[in-house]
């Protein structure tokens, strides 16, 4: 009997912290079993020839939104694939009640095991879910959210008085709630933190806060519609970054107050990093993460402009000048983690209409190959980093590590095989995703994965999916 049930030789392996280094892995029950100079051919089942391929661990892919606007299972299954394609091998995905998603309301303890049920069998990554609280109803069952695997909440602060506005009647289905305000992201960190309490050293339970300030954002909408601006450049006019700035701080006080951990999103401008330092300055002792998606590193306004609305998103894209800052951020370690924010959004609910087309688009089948095309060949940042950034970072936070993030003995054979050399144009085909448009549709980026191994198995390889979706549910805290 072999004494593995597969190897991975000669490639170049890298870990958080250090690497890339030659070395061998030994996989057994889907685990890492050794990492040494050499294991002999005759000691396993299978070889993996990884023979001048970087192997980093899989991508942790902490923001995704399976199902916003696609049935859940069809979704989950066309959108974990293309995950393969970039390398992810877990996904993390964002989910509330009210209109888009299931277009349910009611208790979790009735939807979630739906939203289980309905991804079971269909993801080909291993995954688990964000839940937002949208009422006070649901705040009360944090406690048990939290017990089923559920170790981060959502609060979206531009959702904040919708219900409230005469003018707008989408913000009571967005939320079915009557008091989406402060209030009610106190009351979820409050409960939040208290739960948390429960739990071990290790077991980050932490509030994710979508910041885009509401009544700036009203205003400015209002003004850039009287203008009659058009295109991107005007979305972000409408959305600017002060509204960011201004979110976040009010969103950092309340976790400083509430003693919670606080997950900022997709910082989008030089202005929101900036005041996101500044809040981890103000408030020393909490617990502040920060997060930026590959298009807000990688796109603007200006790229796309005259190319449609397939690049709407929200927080919107910015300008060169924020893409600058935003990478500084990453090269001096300002940033946590990077997500693709991925929403598969089909071109047909874009549109030509600005303020009626759909927001969001992919991301996730690009996450190393962006970043180690933008991040490693093109600004030196090294490969070490760039796997904190997309695995080991995203997997501490969200409580997934030590089982996935790092490439170490025990951990699951979560494996990425990567052609540092190999060049290709961005195709929406070649993501693998059902998504028929790429805001990145054109860009040449170098650095592709050419192999994903899910817990010791290939699941990617070449350019194909390989085999039925085996991904599993992780119970967070692991
Ligand atoms: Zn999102």
């Amino acid at each position: 009997m072999s004494r593995f049930d597969s190897i991975v030789v000669d490639g170049h392996v890298v870990f958080p912290g250090y690497g890339p280094v030659r070395c061998d892995l030994g996989i057994t029950d889907g685990k890492i079993a050794a990492i040494t100079d050499r294991i002999a051919s005759a000691d396993a089942a299978e070889v993996v020839d990884a023979k001048g391929l970087l192997v980093a661990p899989g991508s942790v892919d902490c923001h995704t939104h399976l199902g916003i606007y696609r049935p859940l299972a069809p979704d989950a299954r066309s959108e974990t694939a293309s995950s393969l394609a970039g390398g992810v091998t877990t996904l993390l995905s964002y989910f509330r009640s009210g209109q888009h998603y299931m277009n349910k309301t009611g208790s979790y303890k009735t939807i979630y095991p739906e939203v289980l049920a309905l991804t079971k069998g269909n993801s080909y990554v291993d995954y688990g879910y964000h839940i937002a609280p949208m009422d006070s109803s649901q705040v009360k069952e944090i406690e048990w959210l939290v017990s089923e695997g559920v170790t981060t909440l959502k609060y979206f602060m531009f959702y904040k008085g919708l219900n409230l506005s005469a003018s707008s009647t989408d913000g009571k289905a967005l939320t079915m709630s009557d008091s989406y305000d402060l209030g009610h992201l106190y009351s979820i960190m409050e409960e939040t933190q208290r739960v948390s309490q429960q739990y071990g050293e290790g077991s980050r339970i932490a509030v994710s806060v979508h910041c885009e300030d509401d009544e700036l954002i009203r205003w400015f909408i209002d003004k850039v519609k009287r203008e009659g601006l058009q295109g991107l450049e005007a979305y972000s006019k409408a959305r600017p970054p002060l509204s960011e700035r201004v979110s976040i701080h009010k969103a950092a006080a309340v976790a400083a107050a509430t003693k919670v951990g606080l997950n900022l999103l997709h910082l989008s401008s030089a202005d929101a990093l900036a005041a996101a330092l500044e809040v981890k300055n103000l408030y020393p002792d909490a617990d502040i993460r920060l997060e930026v998606t590959l298009h807000h590193l990688g796109l603007t306004y200006q790229q796309l402009e005259g190319k449609g609305l397939g690049g709407k998103v929200n927080p919107p894209l910015r300008t060169p000048q924020d893409t600058a800052a935003l990478w500084e951020g990453v090269r001096k370690g300002q940033v946590d983690w990077i997500g693709s924010d991925h929403a598969c959004t089909m071109s047909s609910l874009k549109g030509d209409e600005l303020w009626a087309a759909a927001c969001g688009f992919g991301g996730t089948g690009l996450m190393y190959p962006f970043m180690i095309s933008e991040g490693y060949h093109k600004r030196g940042i090294p490969l070490s980093r760039i796997v904190e950034l997309v695995s080991t970072n995203p997997a501490r936070a969200h409580s997934c590590y030590p089982r996935k993030g790092h490439i170490a003995i025990g951990a699951d054979a979560d494996l990425a095989l990567i052609d540092l050399d190999l060049t290709k144009k961005v195709t929406a085909g070649a993501l693998h995703s059902h998504q028929d448009h790429s805001p990145f549709e054109g860009v040449e980026l170098k650095g592709w994965p050419v192999r994903t191994l899910l817990r010791g198995q290939t699941a990617f390889a070449g350019d194909t999916i390989v085999g039925e979706p085996r991904g599993l549910y992780i119970k967070r805290p692991v």
